[in-house]
């Protein structure tokens, strides 16, 4: 049966239709943050990225089994297999337990992703939660011949894997390029080749996040964790694999052949990629230390910042492209997207309370086939591999219909009762449930707030009346406390927040 549904598959390096192994069921596992630092707008792009892909086909009617991972051990500081684990150096450096470090980063995580508005995953499984998983498909790995120990240290052997099975394919990298151009690093000499990657590693003394095994103490390596924890949570073959394009290589390539090697086939059918971030051109990144965190973004304390920027805005400026163009940071995009934002969500406003009216006139039949056609595009952009910047072009020239008839140049009623219904519907769910775009004006959150709001300057309005300012002052000072400020004008009192 045809999804209608097209994904760039980064395996194939094609569009593909989407056809879910088990419908109506999807598992969708996401490579999430590695918590040892502040959430940045490269986390932002990737988790916004499949946040709108699990919305999108849930609108779709798919029941989505959304896994994004907490990596709290084994990823090391120069992402191959030498150096120190990035959250035991925050550790050390700051004198902390390291889970202390990764719970620390990991709320900071929540607190600013979900500021996003994303959707909290169906699971989130910890590398440390699930050691005993990684030990048992790095034994499955051994048994089947492809990985040997050292020392301690147990490794996968690209080698004799890249003879049955082919190492590079999700890359595009070459097995024999790869073993000339490795770095030399300390400690490499043990390992038989210098593409053989670790999935198990012995503690020196002085490493910190150490379990037993039967090689040792060690911890694991940084790829087993997601192979482990996807094939537990999503079986031996799921859907979807999501990530940032710099997990492609080596992380993903490893994912890949570890199933391989312990399961016999790979782990997911579609492999989905977002791009980077750029700065005037340049890649933004933790490492590269031009990354902007996003409480940074959301109190304007950067120097690359000429203001704060709201969540909002910052989803909108990342919906604006298609996640797989790089995209282009700049205090002017942002403004852009600030504004656009607030012109959508004040049609959106709109169109939620618009009715259509009782009396009708002749219907135009040209304008309700234009209105229609652009709301079977929002389907269409979604299907297309995840359009979000065509969908929100779409919505915009929806925008202008929805802003006529509020204006009165278009008559509600010389549009069809369908077309008026459809046009309604279809723009507030690709608003609010598909784009997950959400009104951040907190005076109208709920329309309660305004209400209550309402009902306290009326209170205090009529203590003031019979001179009751121990009332009024009550009122002002409660409110005061929730930083909410009260603006008397000639034409009554407004409200807003300090
Ligand atoms: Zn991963």
């Amino acid at each position: 049966m045809s999804t209608g549904i097209y994904i760039y598959n980064s395996l194939s390096r094609q569009k593909e239709e989407f056809k879910p192994i088990k419908p109506p069921f999807v598992g969708l596992y996401l490579c999430g943050p590695t918590v040892y630092g502040e959430p940045h707008l490269g986390h932002a792009r990737s988790a916004l990225t499949f946040d709108v892909v699990v919305r999108y086909l849930r609108h779709k009617g798919y029941k989505v089994r959304y896994v994004r991972n907490i990596t709290d051990v084994g990823h090391l500081v120069n992402d191959a297999d030498e150096g120190e684990d990035k959250i035991a150096k925050k550790a050390r450096l700051e004198q902390l337990e390291p889970m202390e470090v990764a719970q620390h980063y990991a709320n900071k995580y929540h607190e600013y992703i979900g500021a996003l508005n994303t959707l909290p995953p169906s699971i989130e499984p910890q590398a440390s939660g699930h050691i005993i998983e990684q030990l048992k498909m790095t034994q499955t790995i051994m048994d089947a011949g492809l990985a040997y120990e050292v020392e301690g240290s147990v490794y996968f052997d690209v080698m004799k894997y890249n003879e049955q099975h082919h190492y590079g394919k999700l890359s595009g990298r070459v097995l024999e390029d790869l073993q000339a151009s490795e770095r030399s690093l300390e400690g490499q000499d043990i390992k038989r080749n210098k593409a053989d990657f670790a999935l198990w590693k012995k503690a020196e003394p002085q490493h910190i996040m150490r379990w037993p095994s039967p090689w040792g103490e060690g911890f694991p390596g940084w790829h087993i964790e997601c192979s482990a924890m996807s094939s537990k949570y999503l079986g031996e073959t799921f859907d979807i694999h999501g990530g940032g394009m710099d997990l492609l290589f080596p992380h993903h390539e490893c994912e890949i052949a570890q199933s391989v090697a312990a399961c016999g086939h790979e782990p997911a059918k579609y492999w989905m990629h977002n791009n980077m971030i750029t700065l005037n051109g340049q890649k933004m990144g933790k490492s590269l230390g031009n990354a902007i965190d996003l409480h940074q973004f959301f109190t304007g304390t950067h120097p690359l910042l000429e203001r704060a920027y709201s969540p909002m805005t910052i989803r909108f400026f990342v919906l604006q492209s298609h996640y797989r163009s790089t995209l282009d940071f700049t205090n002017e995009a942002l403004q852009a997207s600030e504004k656009g934002y607030n012109r959508l969500m004040a049609v959106n406003k709109y169109a939620k309370t618009m009715v259509y009216p009782a009396a009708t006139g002749p219907i135009n039949t040209d304008l309700d086939a234009e209105i229609a056609k652009v709301c079977a595009q929002l389907d269409e952009y979604m299907s297309d591999d995840f359009n979000t910047a065509q969908t929100l072009a779409a919505l915009f020239e929806l925008t202008a219909k929805l802003n006529s008839l509020k204006d009165g140049h278009i008559a509600a009623n010389t549009l069809s009762a369908d077309t008026f219904a459809l046009l309604k519907e279809k723009f507030v769910v690709f608003v609010e449930e598909v784009l997950g775009l959400k009104d951040e004006d907190a005076a109208s959150d709920s329309g309660v707030t305004d209400g209550l709001m309402q009902l306290v300057i009326d209170i205090r309005k009529g203590s003031r009346e019979k001179k009751d300012y121990a009332t009024s002052d009550k009122i002002r000072d409660a409110l005061a406390a929730l930083k909410i400020q009260l603006n008397d004008g000639k034409d009554g009192t407004g409200w807003s927040h300090l």
